[in-house]
């Protein structure tokens, strides 16, 4: 692709953007002293820096670009809803081609009676939604103390006010004032950090029932609903052992609780289906989606909602809820280009016939590798355990995140983006990754391993702490 613009010297843009331009997640001080890495283009499963530096985008941006960089049929999708409708909103008995297309899209392809949805801009602003819905849901028939909405510590649902509540990182409940009343957290289903003992099939079975021992504590008649990712991204990618959903499911057919599965990253074919929920077999009553949605081309999100719950809203009067952009017509004309390329194309056919097997098989060598504690990979998302001491799952005594970042630096150094969570690295790649670039990929990683292991013990790094 020929370069459409030309732009000021990194060093310039640096400068302005450590004047005017606030990070998310990110520490601006930090950002500023040393200039922030300025992407200019992409292509395929590659990003380009404003230094013409070519990295493989092991993260696919955010968890979110599954067809990969470059498509122009998006583009031109764009271009011209710009030209036809670039704006009308959906409130007020409104409603418009491309979000009415984009509906009827997804409720074919979702699983089960999930077959209406509301749309946002993100995965953040659903999840507010399904808050609101959810609640309003349970009061519409009479019972408003049934509030309560059970999330784990360790995943992510956001950072609003609704989002960041649900979620369960403690950085982000330290500022702000949150969470808000009537969230309450479970542990997780981390195996390899605090399954002790156990086996996993025993400690996903006993993550799974503290669902049922919170139920019991706080009252049936207090829970409106428990919501949770099919497999947790940005907390690590924490994949459930096999015994943990089915139980999770158990039980919420047995209460009287709805089942949110927040699938912003898990929808559109990151776990080797359509669906994370088509994987864990797992049942929504509504579920989160966003991202991969659009391939990230565009923002958009949404909840989408089932019969059942719709039957109780549709009673219960207007729903005081919703968005300007509440099913924009260009993020939703792109978004159901982007899905029309993914079926046409069996972009999740590939995945889960012959692309995840291939990663699997490719993944699982990092585990051989002496700072790796373990290799881990569901479809086209996953993670290694960084640590001193493989045998005993050790974590490392100095400050957690202390050694992922130093790997972090060498992958981007040599062209790869792989985030870090803590210790943990993570990956989560375009779906349209080919064989050679899984091949390119591992063993940039397995370099990377090599020089931070070297850094690791020129540092005096390689101690085991607690956990
Ligand atoms: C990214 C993410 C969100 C938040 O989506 P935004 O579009 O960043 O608001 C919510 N839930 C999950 C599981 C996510 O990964």
């Amino acid at each position: 692709m020929t370069k459409l613009t030309n732009h000021p010297s990194t060093a310039d843009m640096q400068a302005s953007d450590a004047r005017h331009h606030l990070h998310p997640f990110t520490d601006n001080p930090v950002i500023n002293a040393r200039g922030a890495r300025v992407i200019t283009r992409a292509e395929g499963v590659y990003v380009y820096d404003s230094e013409g530096n070519r990295m493989l985008d092991g993260m696919a941006g955010l968890w979110c670009c599954n067809i990969g960089y470059g498509r122009t049929e998006l583009a031109e999708v764009a271009y011209r809803q710009m030209q036809e409708l670039p704006f009308y909103n959906t409130f007020f008995m409104t409603s418009h081609p491309p979000v009415i297309a984009l509906a009827e899209k997804l409720a074919e392809l979702m699983p089960g009676d999930l077959n209406r949805v509301f749309f946002s801009s993100g995965g953040s602003d659903a999840n507010d939604t399904n808050i609101r819905l959810v609640r309003h849901y349970w009061a519409s028939q009479g019972k408003p103390e049934k509030s309560i909405i059970i999330s784990r510590w360790n995943g992510y649902h956001g950072s609003t006010m609704g989002g960041g509540s649900l979620g369960g990182m403690k950085g982000i409940h330290a500022q702000g004032g949150l969470p808000i009343p009537d969230i309450v957290h479970i542990d997780q289903p981390y195996w390899y950090a605090e399954g002790g003992d156990m086996t996993p099939e025993e400690f996903g079975l006993a993550r799974a029932r503290l669902l049922e021992e919170t139920i019991d504590r706080v009252g049936e008649d207090r829970v409106a609903a428990f919501i949770a990712e099919p497999v947790q991204g940005a907390g690590g990618v924490i994949i459930p052992p096999d015994t943990y959903w089915p139980e999770i499911q158990r039980i919420c057919d047995e209460r009287n609780i709805l089942l949110i599965a927040d699938e912003v990253i898990t929808a559109f074919g990151r776990t080797g289906n359509w669906f994370g929920s088509d994987t864990y077999n797992i049942r929504p009553d509504i579920m989160t989606i966003a991202k991969g949605l659009s391939s990230g081309y565009q923002p958009i999100g949404g909840s989408v909602v089932s019969e059942k719950v719709c039957e109780v809203l549709d009673a219960g009067g207007e729903f005081a809820h919703g968005y300007t952009y509440s099913g924009h017509p260009v993020a939703a004309a792109v978004a159901l280009e982007n899905l029309r390329i993914m079926q046409e194309e069996k972009i999740v056919d590939t995945v889960r016939d012959d692309t995840q097997h291939y990663m699997a098989k490719k993944w699982a060598t990092l585990a051989d590798h002496p700072l790796v504690g373990e290799a881990r990979i569901k479809g086209m998302m996953g993670a290694i355990e960084l640590t001193p001491d493989a045998s005993a799952r050790a974590p490392f005594a100095a400050d957690a995140g202390t050694v992922g970042y130093i790997c972090r630096e060498h992958c981007f150094a040599n062209g790869l983006v792989m985030r870090h969570v803590y210790d943990r690295m993570i990956i989560s790649p375009p779906l349209v990754i080919s064989h050679g670039e899984i091949d390119e990929l591992v063993e940039k990683a397995w370099m990377c391993l090599d020089l931070t292991l070297k850094d690791v013990k020129a540092q005096g790094l390689m101690v085991a702490g607690q956990r």
